[in-house]
Parts: C-alpha cells; structure tokens; sequence
C-alpha cells in the first residue's frame, strides 16, 4: 500500500487517497493511524550513530593542557622518580574522567532541551482538524500547510493556495518554489526534486500561501533523510569563549614555559644538579597549569542553558549565553510578546454609523452585542449581520470546543460572529481563491460563490487595516444603500479608526463587493489584546539595567502608542517612527534616528532588518523578537534573534538563537539575567584557578631563586590544584548571583 515520494507525484491525489486508503474531507480514523504508527513506526530522524563511549574518553586527553602533564609523567618516569609518575598519571586519570563525566551530562541535558520546541503539525483525524506532534504522523494523514508552516513530512498536495515553498535547505534553490496540486506526467524528471511541484517535502518551510495534502513518506523513508544526516555530521563550533579559554590556555603555558626555563638556566647557572633542576620544573609545569579550567567553562555554560530552559528560554547555541549579557537594546514585536494576543471584539462600528459594544473573551460565544442608542435597532442589526459575515467568510481559522486553531486576530472575528448567533456563516459560501494576509499588504481577501443563491456570482469579501482596505473601495454601506465613497467620507472613516485605535485596539476594516478594485465599505471591528501582566515592570528593570527597550509593530500608531504608554515605553522623550517614514531616510538619517525611536509602527519585516542594521551600526547589540514568517531574516542578523515558542512560525524559530517557550516578554529579562550571572560567574572562578596557579608558581620560583629547598613537589601542587581548586571553582560557576551584579549596565562586548 505505501508510495514512494516521487511515485505519489505521478498519481493523482484522488489515486494517491485511493491507495493509502484515506477519505481526504475526514481523514485517517486514530485507531488506523494508531496502527499504522505501530507497524511503519514514528515520523522521525534518527540520530546519528554516536561516537563509541570509549572515544569520547579517549578525546579528553587530547587537550593539550593535560598532553603538557602526560610529558610531566614521562619525564618523572626517566628521572626514575616512579612515586611522582604514579601521583600525576592518577591525577590526569581522574581530571580526565570528571571532565568525560561532566561533559556527558551536559551533551545528554542539552540533547534533551532540543525535545522541548517539538515540531507540531496540523491534522486533519476522524473530521477534527488537531494540532498534535509531528513524529505522530504515518502516511495517509491529511496535513494542512499553512504559512510559516514547516513541512511535517513528504506530503502530497491535493490543495496549493498561493502555496510557495522554500526548499533551500534541500535542494539549494535560494528562491521558494511554487507549489501546484496536478500530477506529473513524465516519470524521468521525477528524480529532481524541483520538478516535483505537487510535492511538499519534509523540512522545508512554507513561504506563503496555505495548501492540504496527503502525507505519503514518513521520517527515514522521507526525501529529507538524507540530507539530515548529513546535516547531523556537522560539528558544533565552539563557543567563544571556549575559544577565549584555549588563547589563555596557550598563553599560560608558553609563560610557564619560559618562567620554567628561566629558573632551569639560573639553577644551571647555580651548578644544580640537572636531575632536581627537572624534578622542579616539573613541579612549575603542574603548578601554572589550571587543569580543571576548560571544563568548568563548559560544564558552566551547559548548566546555565538548562537553567534558562527550566525559565522557559531555550537558547539554542551556547555562545548566545554570552552574548545575552551583552545586549543594550531589544526591539520587540507588540502583539503576543508585549501583549497576550488574546484578541477579542470589543466594537463594532458600521459604515453608516451603528455602533455596538460586544462582551465576552476567548474564542466562544459568551458574550453579548450591545447596540449603542440608535434610531432605527433593526437596520443597525442587519449592517452588523453583514459586517460580521464579512469577518467570518474572510477567514481562515476555526474555534473547537472553545480553543482556537489559527490567527487570534481572526479567531477573534469569528467570536464575535457566533455572539451574534452566526455560526456556520462561513459554510454558505464556496471559497475559490483567497489572496492571503501578508504584513506587507496588511489585509486578506477571498473570492466566494454562495451555495445556495442561484445566480453563481463572485462575491470578494476583504478584511484589513483600514488605510489598505480604502484605495479598494469605491462605495460604502449606509442603510441597505451602496453610495459613492467621497474623500470626506474617508477622513471620517480614518478618523473613526484612529479614535478606536487610540484606545488600544486594534482595527479592522471590512468590506466587499464584486471586485477587488470596487469594493464597498462596511465598516470596522476593534479588537482589544490587553499587555501582558509583569510587562511593565520587566521594561522598567531593563531600562535600570542599561536595556533600551523598543516597540516594533505592524499596528497602527495610535494603538501602538496606547499600548505603548500601558507598559510604560517613553514616547513623550522618543519619537515614533512609521515603516513609510523609514522608506524616505536613507541608511545615514535613520542611524542619525533610530537611537530616539521607541515605537516603530505599520512596519514590515523588512523595515525590522533595517532597524536591526541601523542599531547596530550605531553600536549596539541587538536582540530582536519575532513570530512571522518573514521576520527570519532580521532576527538572523540581530546579536540575539528571539522567536516565539507558541506563536512563532518554524521559520523564525529556525533562525532565531534563542526561543521564548511562553511567548513571554518577561522571560527575556530572566534569559539576560542568567547570561550576565554565567559571566560573572566564570570570570570569578578563572580569576580563583588564576591566583592559585600564580601562588603556586611564584612560591616554587622564588625558593628557587633563593637557593631553597623545593618547598612543594610536583605531587603535593597537583593535588592542590585538584582536590583545592576544582570543586571550588565548579561552585563558583554555579552561584547564584548578587542582584547588584543584574543591575549592571550590558557588558561591553570587546572586553
Ligand atoms: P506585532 O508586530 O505587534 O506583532 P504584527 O507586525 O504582527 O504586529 P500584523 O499582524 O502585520 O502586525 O498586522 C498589521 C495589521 O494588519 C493589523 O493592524 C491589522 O489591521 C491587519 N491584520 C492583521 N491580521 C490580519 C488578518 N488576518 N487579516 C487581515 N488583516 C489583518
């Protein structure tokens, strides 16, 4: 019964449906899929065979440090002085097995912080759309693909909406592929992978658009396999400050080296015999060099990151610990970040002037619409029936049991519409072409037939912020009347907006009509997402700690201003900037800007990567949140890209360093609280090992120098240096930190 990936490309998706035994309009029922996991297995890569246990170990003496003290042994074993091999062989014995031990603990902790963002997909079992774990899926399930989306495994499409596809991480091809659901004909071309359009492979990411299809290869058997192993054989760099630990290693043994030559040429010159000469500088070798020290940095930092996930921040490669105690301005994202994006209609406003006030929150329909005093009750119902269709046809999320699949924004309107007792509006109309909401356009339209009317005329039904909504209309509603739509009208309107707006809400426009260029106007929804609790403080504790913070938002001004002065964001000392004032400014006039903007509105994702640049020129460290789609490439550039774990799309999630589980904004104070505190914690110990390392090496050199007898030998430095300093040191990584320490301004990244 099960296809190959590139045979389901040449069969029709009804063919394909046909042989994997599933209805596509209910999908795979949970028993058969239940089974069918049992017997094919979970959709999932396995990782690589891992190096042998014994290797690893055997890795650990490659570190040149421990090399240095092996050539100590050695040379203890030429002077026949067996009691000082055997100490320094049980001493590099056990630093090498803590080291193996506490490195293994932490690859294990950290392989399992990567199971915390599980990939997710959406479902479609038994008639109920689910979102549930990717590895969950078998062939035969029908998966919906929505933007933003990556592919859960090799899927067939049976529906391509405006669907394109990067493949980049695939195939090379840097621009996303177009996808289309019609079979391919000619079986020779099916082995390039750009040929298969009807085809969404695993682990690529959706770009735009939304599609359906029919999972056909699952985990190993999918076309993705392959490449993922390949990408598991990559190494993870090191860190820098790993890289920091091997300079200084390098550098502490050269300057012992010399010191140890020094004293060796004076002692010579002294007439010593040649033999205790040795036996000292061996003694010197052992005391300069910090045994312990480059695991402590690592075991440090590895705890540090699963001390961040246990705060909800999963950082996803060691250096960002570093780098978070370096960040000076965070740029973030209003809705679902700064704000709960809970997002629920609070009123309606129609184009003739009916007004309401809705009640109620979540996504049900508990709550009430409440016109406000009007003469005529009845015409004021059925504009907001019509306004409230609108918002429910031009849409493309549903509400189950109370709980929302998709867009608040749209679960939202769909509220509001089942408060007003319209519940399957959506199912009286055919959808056949939907031009998807983009942050650029910043509203969505579809193209509708009603089902049961018998003239077969397209209707579009249109739904955005209010300035892109009116260049498309031509008319609006007053009464059960469609009348020119004046420039007057239109101040009216934006001016009817910007006072809802100005309360913190924000604005949807609606409209529809036969075409896209002539729409009529309906009127507008505001929807109330209030800020999250601790927002304020967690902005008032980084702005005492030298962070900037800065509001980046594709919302209107005044509501990204009311929420803006909610959380306590200056915009009486800043400016504010709008991603169309950006467009005018050259490279040098925004840098001139930026640093005195706190609120960046109606802007676009790529307003945020100018923004980005534009910081970082100016000097700063960047740490930049984001969900959409498109913010990928501007939280890649920020020092810190921070996506969200909820909300955000996989897209950003890939790019980001750094994944908010919550979504929440507070978590990324802890995250900078923990990278400050790991760095002041490691420069504490580095300076402990240091100083006894200094003590040690000073004390031998000195009574050399003065003709003394050795005071401590090369054993007796060892085991302090082991049995002293280690444990010490590893408690010092793992302090808590002084609240002071917190307080202090981001540190200067060049020292
Ligand atoms: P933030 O940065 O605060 O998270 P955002 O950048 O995600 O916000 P967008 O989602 O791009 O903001 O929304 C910008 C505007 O687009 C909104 O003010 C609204 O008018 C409109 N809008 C948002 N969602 C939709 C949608 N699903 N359909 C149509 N228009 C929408």
């Amino acid at each position: 019964m099960l296809l190959t990936t590139s045979e389901s490309s040449t069969y029709s998706a009804s063919e394909v449906a046909g042989r994997l035994q599933v209805d596509i309009r209910t999908g795979l029922k949970w028993t058969e899929a239940k089974y069918r996991s049992k017997i094919i297995g979970h959709n999932e890569l396995n990782v690589n065979e891992e190096e042998p246990t014994w290797k690893k170990y055997i890795e650990q003496f490659k570190n040149p440090l421990i090399l240095l003290l092996l050539g100590s042994a050695l040379v203890s074993v030429i002077m026949k002085q067996y009691d000082d091999a055997v100490s320094i062989t049980i001493a590099i014995i056990i630093v090498v097995t803590v080291a193996f031990i506490q490195e293994y603990r932490s690859e294990k902790s950290l392989e399992e912080l990567k199971k915390l963002v599980p990939p997710e997909c959406h479902c479609l079992r038994e008639g109920q759309l689910d979102t549930f774990l990717a590895r969950e899926l078998v062939p035969g399930d029908v998966v919906y693909l929505n933007v933003g989306d990556r592919v859960p495994a090799d899927v067939r499409l049976f529906e391509a909406i405006d669907l394109s596809i990067d493949e980049s991480s695939f195939t090379g091809e840097t621009e996303p592929g177009r996808k289309s659901t019609e079979l391919i004909l000619s079986s020779a071309t099916n082995k390039d992978h750009t040929n298969m359009k009807n085809v969404a492979f695993m682990g690529t990411l959706v770009r735009c658009g939304n599609g359906k299809g029919i999972v056909v290869s699952t985990g190993e058997r999918s076309e993705f396999g392959e490449v993922f192993k390949m990408m598991q054989a990559e190494e993870a760099p090191k860190t820098p400050l790993q890289k920091s630990m091997d300079i200084l290693g390098a550098q502490l043994s050269f300057y012992s080296f010399l010191i140890i030559g020094v004293i060796m040429l004076l002692g010579w010159l002294q007439g010593k015999p040649l033999t205790e000469m040795f036996n000292i500088s061996v003694s010197l070798a052992v005391a300069a060099i910090p045994e312990g020290l480059p695991i402590v940095v690592t075991v440090t930092l590895a705890l540090g990151v699963m001390r961040m996930a246990k705060r909800n921040a999963i950082v996803k490669k060691l250096p960002t610990v570093e780098t978070l105690g370096c960040v000076n301005v965070i740029c973030s994202d209003k809705t679902g970040t700064l704000t709960k994006n809970e997002m629920t209609a609070t009123i309606i406003i129609t184009s003739d002037g009916y007004m309401a006030d809705v009640t109620g929150a979540g996504y049900n329909d508990q709550g009430e619409i409440h016109i406000r005093n009007c003469n005529n009750v009845e015409m004021a119902k059925s504009n907001i029936t019509n306004l409230l269709e609108i918002g429910a046809v031009c849409n493309n999320a549903y509400i189950q049991n109370g709980t929302l699949l998709g867009q608040p924004t749209e679960g939202a309107l769909i509220a509001v519409a089942m408060k007003n007792g319209m519940y399957a509006t959506a199912e009286n109309y055919v959808r056949i072409q939907e031009y998807p909401f983009s942050s650029e356009q910043k509203m969505m339209a579809v193209k509708c037939i009603h089902k049961y009317n018998n003239n077969k005329e397209e209707i579009f039904f249109a739904k955005g912020a209010l300035e892109m909504l009116l260049p498309q209309c031509t008319k609006y509603m007053f009464g059960t009347q469609t009348v020119p739509l004046t420039k007057q009208n239109e101040a009216e309107f934006l001016a009817e907006a910007y006072e809802i707006g100005r309360k913190g809400l924000r604005v949807l426009a609606l409209a529809k009509g036969r075409s896209l260029q002539d729409l009529i106007y309906c009127g507008l929804v505001g929807i109330t997402d209030p800020p999250r609790p601790l927002v304020r403080e967690s902005i008032e504790m980084l702005m005492q700690s030298g962070v900037r913070v800065k509001m980046v938002t594709g919302d209107a001004q005044e509501t990204a201003m009311a929420i803006a002065n909610l959380i306590g964001i200056d915009t009486i000392h800043q400016q504010t900037l709008s991603g169309q004032e950006m467009d005018q400014l050259n490279e040098h006039q925004l840098d001139k800007v930026a640093n005195n903007v706190s609120v960046f509105y109606r802007v676009t994702p790529r307003h945020k990567l100018a923004i980005v640049k534009s910081l970082q020129r100016t000097g700063n460290i960047v740490g930049m949140t984001g969900d959409g789609v498109n913010d990928g490439v501007a939280l890649k550039k920020a020092d810190i890209g921070i996506a969200m774990g909820k909300n955000g799309t996989d897209v950003c999630k890939e790019a980001a360093d750094m994944i908010l589980v919550n979504d929440d904004f507070h978590t990324i104070i802890a995250a900078i609280e923990e990278g400050k505190a790991i760095f002041y914690n490691i420069r504490n110990f580095v300076r402990f090992q240091l100083s006894t390392s200094i003590a040690a090496l000073s004390l031998i050199a000195l009574a050399t120098l003065m003709g003394i007898a050795n005071p401590l030998n090369a054993m007796q430095i060892l085991w302090i240096n082991i049995i002293m300093d280690g444990p010490p040191a590893q408690s010092l990584g793992v302090e808590p930190v002084d609240h002071d320490v917190l307080k202090q301004k981001p540190r200067n990244i060049i020292s």
